[in-house]
């Protein structure tokens, strides 16, 4: 894929950057330094930032499965992460709280 900028019109290169702290693909200018994002990556970022403003949490429900106690993940925590069936995540218990770490994210 190839991207030309649109304010000087030069090849544009594929780099990682951070938006409100989320690493995400971008494309920057090699010239200009102009710098554009997928808005496929930016939305979910977006709508967490609004939740967060208007003081939302989310809020997960423990259900059952068997003799397993399963938690759904956000939609937009699928989104933002891009969580993929199969995935595998690591728990790390607090005491007060889990942290669950995803591969690519840091
Ligand atoms: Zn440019």
């Amino acid at each position: 894929m190839k991207m030309n900028c649109c304010k000087c019109n030069t090849d544009m290169k594929k780099i990682k950057d951070k938006f409100h702290n989320f690493t995400i693909d971008a494309w920057e200018c090699t010239n200009c330094k102009e710098i554009i994002y997928d808005e496929e990556d930016i939305q979910p970022i977006l709508k967490y930032n609004k939740l967060k403003e208007n003081k939302k949490e989310l809020i997960t429900t423990v259900g059952i499965l068997g003799k397993s106690k399963i938690i759904r993940i956000p939609k937009i925590a699928e989104q933002l992460y891009e969580i993929h069936k199969g995935e595998k995540f690591k728990f790390d218990l607090k005491p007060d709280e889990i942290i669950i770490k995803i591969k690519n994210n840091q």
